[in-house]
């Protein structure tokens, strides 16, 4: 259900016609030249278009009216090989409602020492034509990524990809539907938050729904359709005896089966993208979801247990930014810690609703009592996360605003086997440790649920929170507490201010 091949970045480049024609010409083949080896690039998910070179205000103004009304247009790609005066970029890009990314590159590498002259330096100047685009962008106060280096290299690619990635996300969150099941788990405070503000600002919105009209679609899961699922969880899973045909809680798989068929039928009828549930609203259901999650949550929907709407949209967008790389996304939660002389961890699981993305191996699947809710046991997905470096984000309501908090870890293998633990489960070590991280992310406000990712990384959270224009704060190996907090207060005082800049 995530497909980025309708997708396109348009590269963009300013010229001026003081140069003449035989210049322009250059300047678009080389242009031309650049946008193919971008788009051709094993870091860039999506299409790369080349766009004619700009050399008026009205091509520009046209240009950028046309990317806002593209429905495949996701972002520009600027860079200026030549000269072009900046106030010919006011109107357009006052209007524009794309992200933008400005490259700032040379088409020819070195200086040809021996050989260079005037005429190869009015076509190599990017160093001062991008310093004047520059100059417009930060004056016109517009967020965008800027990226340094020769546009053959790899970390010059490597970044643009990852820009192209928080588009992708940015993107797909705009007019994105979010399906609510129940509403938010009682007092929770954090899962809370301004669902106007989220569609003005962040683009999606939260659809809230009566588990009623759930169960509707789960009880018109055909016995058929049961009957394949269940086969299907057989091929796919180590299934335990209990839940296999004929085992004393069979009938419990099929009722997991019934509510993942009931579910996935009611998001694609109303074309969500991401979905909360709450173990407090399951009139109706017998089990609390968590199998159906899990597999929701794989094929790339978000989810947020609790109501939490914003991790489920969190979750769904990370999962956007990650397509087609090697390390899966899940929803998570800080659930235990490991307080040990040697190194303290944490052990991040839920309920139930890991995605098996993280998973290291075939999951097994089992079934075993929640000791809260009240419901039947639910079937679920177990398994241990894989491990390596990995992020969990988190956004939070700040009230007026929304925060982006970060942390960087490194999953490690559990001390021991954990013959008792009925939930899927990933165990971690947070950076820098987490006396540092734990404070940072409490003075944060940061929620206890997270988006979790292997591939996604701060770089990739960076930009897409600079397209919502909403806070980014990364704890990792650099994080120092008491400049965090300072970085808190500056902020604080920042977003306020900014209303008026
Ligand atoms: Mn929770």
């Amino acid at each position: 259900m995530i497909d980025l091949k309708g997708y396109e970045i348009w590269f963009v480049t300013g010229s001026q016609h003081l140069y003449g024609p035989k210049t322009l010409e250059q300047v678009a083949e080389h242009s031309r030249e650049i946008a193919a080896a971008l788009g051709a690039s094993k870091h860039m998910p999506v299409k790369m278009v080349f766009k004619p070179v700009l050399t008026t205000p009205d091509a520009i103004r046209e240009l950028c009216l046309e990317a806002n009304s593209s429905r495949n247009c996701i972002g520009l790609i600027a860079w200026m090989h030549t000269f072009s005066p900046a106030k010919m970029w006011i109107a357009g890009l006052t209007l524009l409602k794309k992200p933008f990314a400005h490259l700032h590159t040379q088409y020819n590498r070195e200086i040809p020492w021996g050989e260079i002259d005037m005429d190869f330096m009015n076509l190599n100047q990017a160093a001062h034509g991008d310093r004047e685009f520059g100059f417009i962008g930060s004056r016109l106060r517009i967020e965008r990524k800027v990226v340094v280096g020769h546009w053959q290299d790899d970390s010059t690619q490597a970044e643009l990809g990852v820009w192209a990635r928080a588009a992708s996300a940015w993107t797909d969150w705009q007019g994105a539907k979010i399906a609510r099941f129940g509403d938010n788990m009682r007092d929770v405070a954090v899962t809370e938050g301004d669902k106007v503000e989220a569609q003005i600002q962040l683009g999606y919105s939260v659809y809230g729904y009566g588990v009623g009209d759930l169960v509707k679609y789960v009880n018109q899961a055909s016995d058929a359709d049961v009957d394949k699922l269940v086969k299907t969880y057989i091929d796919e899973y180590e299934v335990v005896g209990d839940l296999k045909p004929g085992g004393a809680k069979h009938a419990s798989l099929r009722d997991g089966a019934r509510i993942e068929i009931g579910l996935r039928n009611f998001l694609t009828a109303g074309s969500f993208k991401a979905f909360t549930t709450t173990f407090e609203d399951l009139h109706g259901l017998n089990q609390l979801p968590g199998l159906a999650v899990q597999r929701l949550m794989r094929d790339g929907y978000g989810f947020g247990a609790e109501g939490d709407w914003k991790t489920s949209a969190l979750v769904r967008a990370m999962k956007v930014m990650n397509h087609g790389m090697s390390g899966g996304v899940s929803f998570m939660e800080d659930y235990t810690y490991h307080m040990h002389a040697q190194g303290d961890k944490v052990l991040g699981a839920h309920m139930l609703e890991i995605c098996e993305t993280i998973s290291t191996g075939k999951p097994k699947l089992e079934i075993h009592p929640l000791g809260i809710g009240g419901k039947a046991d639910p079937v679920r997905l177990v398994f241990d996360a894989q491990t390596g470096p990995a992020i969990g984000a988190s956004i939070i309501h700040m009230g007026g605003r929304f925060r982006m908090v970060a942390n960087v870890v490194d999953v490690v293998p559990t001390d021991a086997p954990l013959p008792k633990l009925p939930v899927a489960r990933a165990l971690w070590i947070p950076r820098p440790n987490l006396k540092v991280a734990g404070a940072a992310w409490i003075y944060a406000g940061g929620a206890h649920h997270t988006s979790f990712s292997y591939s996604v990384t701060a770089e990739h959270l960076q930009d897409f929170a600079d397209m919502a224009g909403i806070e980014f704060l990364v704890i990792d190996e650099n994080t120092r507490v008491q400049e965090f907090r300072e970085k808190l207060r500056w902020n604080d005082l920042y977003y306020h201010l900014n209303k008026g800049l």
